[in-house]
């Protein structure tokens, strides 16, 4: 790969040129609705409903989370609610409610990555 600024060529995998430190990574793939950050490896909702997110994991724990496309979130929130349910006398029920909703508005929001 050729450092743009200073011509020097290096490794393929490099993020950063060698001679001049100047980022190697300029192109920001974009696949199907997620946005991934090459530098912090993070990927994001995108064109997501924050208020729909939201109500969607109101109805079921887990749900908006699914929306969002974070599948392995949603799957171990709506695991933990039912597992936690009968110990807690379906106390756990309202923070893990809470925890989805809230979680599901800032992920669809983009204001917080998603699980990888
Ligand atoms: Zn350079």
């Amino acid at each position: 790969m050729k450092c743009a600024k200073c011509q020097t060529e290096n490794r393929q995998d490099s993020k950063f040129c060698l001679n001049c430190g100047e980022s190697l990574v300029i192109v920001v793939p974009v696949d199907e609705g997620v946005r991934r950050s090459p530098l912090a490896n993070k990927r994001y909702a995108q064109g997501k409903n924050p208020t729909l997110a939201g109500i969607l994991s109101f109805l079921v724990v887990g749900l908006g989370q699914v929306y969002n496309g974070d599948f392995l979130k949603g799957i171990v929130m709506f695991v933990m609610a039912v597992v936690l349910f009968v110990p807690t006398t379906g106390l756990s029920y309202f923070p893990m409610l809470a925890w989805s909703i809230v979680d599901a508005y800032r992920v669809a929001k983009g204001n917080q990555s998603l699980w990888k």
